[in-house]
């Protein structure tokens, strides 16, 4: 069930756009939610979609990965064990502001007379761009283009390519770019948990500040945290007319004011160049030098060659990344079908954003498009988007698992904290620490450490990249094996069953249950799996298998009592419904009135104490339904009709993470029309701000999930046994079909769906072999393969 409207702004306006999200005018109604779809990143920095001139604005953040401040946690009554340091991210220097004074007037959007405005989301190239012609109370017109990029190739680096043209007199124009340390504090609604914490006092603390021509720096460090930032800027201006500047700075703010005499026709063209470097450890004299530098080379080289290789790293991406949706009747611009090809290129688009430069750092839940969630990784990472870029970007994806297995002194040390053996890794974090506040919907999330090791086996077998598994993956795998059978326990009332009591499930609307079913399935993955690799890796690499026995101290009797509590792992079921209990007390729970819930009560964290909510039949997110989608060859798929068809109506979507992962197993049981539906809420769940918050940041998550939703449910793609085999459905949309590359161990296949063939061809590579529904398909570069499917019935997983 979805208990949300879409909030799509008008099409005249927003037009539907293969490649481009669009907005004609100047939409204040819509400011925030613009500002978090058209926010740019690369994974290490992102600006939100203000406008250049410093406002106006929602949310005015410029946010940089894994830079952040701690606070104490307070809890009006303590108890032990309970997450002491709260991390949050927050501003930094904004340096992208562009102030326009024509004739000593103020550009400014809100008041000025728009002839023309547009600004474009141009998901091709990476780039913010903007088109207005301004007409000012004099009669005088101004050509204001400009062009905003935040580069992949150069990681540390943004640039702003601004053009003002006075159309049809001479004015005096001042065009003054500046840079601004401290930043108010991020909005916060007390109320909703979602949202930010607020810090009062000054985040950034003044180290250095220069300017030297028209470049200025600006160096401050964090108090507790400790964390150094260098902001630079520096310039370039083109023009035919006869100009000037000036800079000057303090402390928190930096100013390069050029003035012209600007001539009709003669374009002025200033390109600015922003840079961000930060440390734990160098001091603010060694990051001014590497900002130095990194200005140097990207002004030598220009906003042209910035660009150039921006583009690059884009086609790049979308030759190994675009899912293409393309109408087979005449009307091929049928507006749905656009509609549907934008909302999957910005679905994929802001994952990119999110993660491509990601290096020893996390992916947070919103991304670096707004504060909510304070910038903490959850396991939004491993189970909603990292099978995206293990099929698409395998080298982001080691990455992210790289940055978890860092942690993994903090997650022993946690363990440790709470009595258990082994590694328990964070609910929330962004420095490795456990940041969760409110523990019966965090640290109770043990299945996170089953989430981790899930990933890692995707990612281990879609690439082979056994090496990964040697020297990292292996001593992860033995330390979450020991916390499972530490954690559970065989129990007399069920049967001398392994159960695993005290813990919450992704549906954080059943709180601190026993045997939740996902996370006994997931744990029960993650037992075999790390047997099954410690077995191997001593039968076959003893040298790696002895220094994993050091690293960790194994004893080769752990992996009997891991192979034990796996085989007798406790899975609810209930005879009568034939159906698996979320939890043991699921059943016996009251049902949620949702006849008497008025519709804008969603979602009910924001109404409803916990306790109203934790003692009724109603449900956040995809629970029993998301095991059944990871774990798909453990149920027939009359097993998973039956739950969907029980658990669909107690769910109330109230996450975002819930309706990509319904609308997979709807397809997988042939419910195209949920499917559909399911399915159009994930892929608009941020253009159409299903969930009503997209003001606070993407969804992040959800975007992973529209990719699975995807290939998984429409393109019925299957992995579980390591072989890659599809079941296809078919496209999201009548008469359509659906394309999509996957990249399986350096090889490029690209899956077509038509309307009544599949077609598989290896675009990069020797030979594949994959599996249609039952039949193994051999693939060559020379041999595409034409497939009809048998039946588009319910697929056997
Ligand atoms: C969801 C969690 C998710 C978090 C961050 C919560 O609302 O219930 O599953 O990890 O948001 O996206």
């Amino acid at each position: 069930m979805i208990h949300h409207e879409r909030l799509r702004p008008p099409s005249h306006d927003f037009p539907a756009d293969e490649w481009d999200v669009v907005e004609r005018g100047f939409h204040p109604e819509f400011m925030a939610q613009l500002e978090t779809m058209l926010a740019l990143g690369n994974g290490y920095l992102g600006m939100r979609g203000c406008p250049e001139e410093g406002g106006p604005y929602a949310e005015n953040s410029t946010l940089i990965n894994g830079f952040y401040e701690t606070r104490p946690i307070v809890y009006p009554e303590e108890a032990y064990g309970f997450a002491k340091t709260g991390q949050t991210i927050f501003s930094v220097t904004d340096s992208k502001i562009i102030k326009l004074f024509v004739d000593d007037e103020p550009f400014w959007l809100p008041t000025a007379n728009l002839l023309r405005c547009e600004r474009r989301l141009n998901m091709k190239a990476g780039t913010l761009d903007r088109d207005i012609l301004w007409e000012m109370p004099t009669g005088k017109q101004v050509l204001i283009t400009s062009r905003r990029l935040v580069s992949f190739a150069h990681k540390h680096v943004a640039a702003i390519s601004y053009e003002v043209t006075l159309l049809n007199a001479p004015a005096a124009v001042v065009i003054s770019s500046e840079m601004v340390a401290e930043q108010p504090g991020a909005r916060t609604d007390g109320n909703d948990p979602r949202q930010t914490r607020g810090f009062v006092g000054r985040l950034l603390h003044p180290r250095a500040s220069y300017a030297r021509d028209r470049r200025i720096v600006l160096c401050h460090a964090t108090e507790k945290s400790q964390l150094t930032l260098a902001c630079a800027v520096d310039h370039a201006l083109e023009t035919a007319c006869s100009h000037g500047y000036k800079a000057n700075h303090t402390a928190d703010f930096g100013q390069v004011a050029f003035t012209i005499e600007a001539e009709p026709g003669r374009p002025i063209h200033l390109t600015k160049f922003m840079v961000y470097h930060t440390s734990p450890t160098a001091s603010p004299e060694e990051l001014c030098g590497r900002a130095d530098w990194t200005l140097d080379r990207v002004m030598h080289q220009g906003f042209g060659q910035l660009l150039a290789s921006q583009e690059q790293y884009m086609a790049d991406f979308w030759n190994r990344s675009d899912v293409q949706v393309k109408n087979t009747r005449e009307d091929r611009t049928k507006r749905s079908t656009v509609e549907i090809q934008q909302a999957i290129r910005f679905n994929l688009f802001h994952i990119l954003q999110a993660s491509g430069r990601a290096e020893d750092t996390g992916v947070s839940a919103k991304g670096l498009t707004g504060q909510a969630y304070e910038g903490h990784y959850f396991w939004d990472t491993e189970i909603y988007l990292l099978p995206f870029l293990i099929y698409t970007s395998p080298r982001i994806a080691r990455n992210i698992l790289a940055f978890r297995y860092k942690m993994l002194p903090q997650a022993r040390a946690r363990a440790k904290e709470l009595g258990h053996r082994g590694a328990m890794f964070p609910w929330r974090t962004i420095s490795g620490e456990e940041a969760s506040a409110y523990y019966a919907a965090g640290t109770a999330q043990y299945h996170i450490n089953a989430d981790i090791m899930y990933a890692l086996r995707k990612y281990v077998q879609a690439t082979g990249d056994e090496a990964f598994l040697r020297n990292f993956g292996a001593e992860m795998l033995v330390e979450t094996a020991r916390l499972w059978v530490d954690l559970g326990f065989y129990s007399d009332a069920k049967g001398e069953k392994f159960c695993i009591n005290g813990v919450t499930g992704p549906d954080e609307y059943n709180a601190v249950v026993n045997n939740n079913a996902y996370t006994n399935l997931m744990a029960r993955e993650n037992l075999h799996y790390a047997t099954r690799v410690i077995e191997s890796l001593r039968a076959t690499e003893p040298d790696a298998y002895n220094a994993l026995v050091y690293k960790t101290a194994l004893e080769p009797s752990e992996l009997k009592a891991w192979i034990r509590a796996a085989e007798n792992m406790y899975v609810p079921y209930d005879e009568k419904l034939k159906i698996i209990p979320q939890d043991d007390e699921f059943l016996d729970k009251e049902r949620w009135d949702f006849r008497n819930t008025p519709a804008d009560h969603y979602p009910l964290l924001l109404f409803y104490h916990p306790l109203n909510i934790y003692r009724k039949q109603v449900i956040k997110q995809a629970d029993v339904i998301l095991a059944m989608f990871l774990l798909g060859d453990v149920f027939p798929p009359e097993t998973k009709k039956r739950n969907f068809d029980f658990y669909d109506p107690l769910t109330t979507g109230d996450s975002s993470l819930s309706s990509c992962v319904e609308a997979i197993i709807a397809a997988q049981i042939g419910d195209m029309e949920k499917a559909f539906r399911y399915g159009m809420a994930a892929l608009l769940m941020d253009l159409a701000d299903v969930g009503g918050n997209v003001k606070d940041g993407c969804h992040i998550a959800s975007m992973g999930g529209t990719w699975m939703m995807l290939t998984y449910g429409f393109g019925g793609m299957r992995d579980n046994d390591g072989t890659l085999s599809f079941w296809p459905r078919r496209a999201p949309e009548e008469n359509a079909i659906l394309r999509f590359p996957v990249t399986y161990r350096g090889q490029r296949l690209e899956v077509e769906i038509g309307l009544d063939k599949v077609e598989y061809a290896l675009r990069e590579g020797e030979c594949l072999v994959i599996r249609h529904e039952t039949e193994e398909v051999q693939l060559s570069r020379e041999n595409p393969v034409a497939v009809r499917p048998v039946s588009r019935r319910i697929a056997v997983s």
